[in-house]
């Protein structure tokens, strides 16, 4: 007897489609929007390298990131630098490695950069980031106008404009405000840093951050990016000769991505169906981590390769669970069988390909818990092959 393995779960990036995303992106932007994409949400070389042609830069957020970028693209300089608590080490790698903005997160930050500025005879260009109030009612999940350890407060970013630093040159304002959101609101958080920034310091370039919102619920649903850049296309000319900035992660990459693994058993516990997959948040955390059920297809297998009964989901409750020792290990949840996608069953042997994997993903995975294998990175998108037995 032979033994079967399950095949190895797989991330499949669809590079081709990604390209084609973007570059509608950028199109729906005006002429004076820089788009910047937020690499923390997927740094994969081949994601940067697609990303690049239609992008105006990467905005990185640690000293990791910094030299992650100067290998995949040794000629270019990152286009901002975010993140609370970067260290004095990873500043002066910033102002060696000539980074274009410092988006520098408080008081204290800004005088530690004007001082290692200085002494290397240089000056960073510097956005203060600031954490202000926004209208209320805004219908999202909102970061700023509350405690925060983000950014600094309008009254420490007008005292930190009036400083005068040799080694700072301070270009305008950064916010990043709330994510999950829709166009609407995203316009209307652009529209209140906007017009802080040119009010209160008279800012020439303003970032107003991502957080585009992206719906779990509906892969097939996109962020009204045309509505988006018509708003932002409005306060340029409200304020022009400014720079308007925006910096997406998720919005960006998370459509380009699957998450593929083999349905390992299917079993059925108190009414409810378990199918367990060779795989696991360990691999693909988004959906642990945001709480939700992950959009999946299935992908039926005919063959069978054991001389016993093959177990099916039947009517009921389904959850796909992953390999980890834990309950926390839940990749997607139908409250009825009847809301599978086709065929409407899982059978073990099957393949589940998660979709908006793309994003916050593999990148974001506890993957050393348990010590499985890691996952095989494949480009394109994942398609019905028999295996090979
Ligand atoms: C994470 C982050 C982003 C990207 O957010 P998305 O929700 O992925 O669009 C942009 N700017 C800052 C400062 C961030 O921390």
């Amino acid at each position: 007897m032979n033994p079967s393995s399950p095949d190895r779960p797989s991330y499949w990036y669809d590079l081709a489609g990604l390209a084609d995303s973007t570059e509608a992106i950028r199109a729906a932007l005006p002429s004076g929007v820089e788009l910047l994409y937020a690499m923390k949400a997927n740094p994969d070389p081949g994601i940067l390298r697609t990303l690049a042609p239609h992008v105006d830069g990467f905005e990185v957020a640690s000293g990791g990131e910094l030299r992650h970028l100067a290998e995949v693209f040794p000629e270019t300089p990152a286009a901002a630098f975010g993140g609370p608590g970067k260290t004095d080490a990873e500043l002066a790698a910033g102002l060696a490695a000539g980074v274009r903005r410092f988006h520098v997160e408080s008081p204290t930050e800004l005088l530690r950069l004007d001082r290692l500025a200085a002494a290397r005879g240089t000056v960073a260009e510097v956005l203060l980031r600031v954490n202000l109030p926004l209208p209320v009612g805004e219908a999202v999940l909102v970061m700023g106008g509350r405690p925060s350890p983000f950014g600094m407060d309008p009254q420490d970013a007008r005292d930190c404009a009036r400083l005068d630093l040799p080694g700072i040159r301070i270009r305008g304002v950064h916010a990043h405000l709330g994510s999950g959101l829709a166009a609407p609101g995203a316009a209307s958080v652009a529209r209140t840093v906007v017009e802080w920034a040119v009010a209160e310091l008279d800012a020439g370039e303003v970032n107003v951050g991502g957080g585009m919102a992206v719906d779990y619920a509906d892969p097939t649903a996109r962020f009204d990016w045309p509505a988006y850049g018509a708003a932002l296309g409005e306060l340029l000319a409200r304020y022009p000769g400014r720079t308007l900035r925006v910096e997406p992660g998720r919005a960006l990459t998370v459509y380009c991505g699957r998450y593929r693994a083999e349905v390992l058993d299917v079993k059925r516990s108190g009414g409810e169906w378990f199918v367990v997959v060779a795989g696991g948040t360990h691999q693909f955390r988004t959906p642990a981590a945001k709480g939700h059920s992950q959009p999946f297809t299935v992908l039926p297998r005919e063959r069978w390769p054991y001389p016993f009964a093959r177990p099916v989901t039947g009517a009921g409750p389904v959850t796909v669970v992953g390999q980890l020792c834990t309950p926390k290990d839940v990749l997607a949840r139908v409250p009825d069988a009847a809301g599978l996608p086709p065929p409407g069953r899982i059978a073990a042997g099957d393949t589940i390909v998660f979709e908006l994997a793309g994003a916050y993903a593999w990148n974001i995975s506890h993957r050393d818990f348990l010590m499985h294998d890691p996952p095989e990175f494949r480009t394109g998108v994942p398609e019905h092959r028999p295996r090979n037995l």
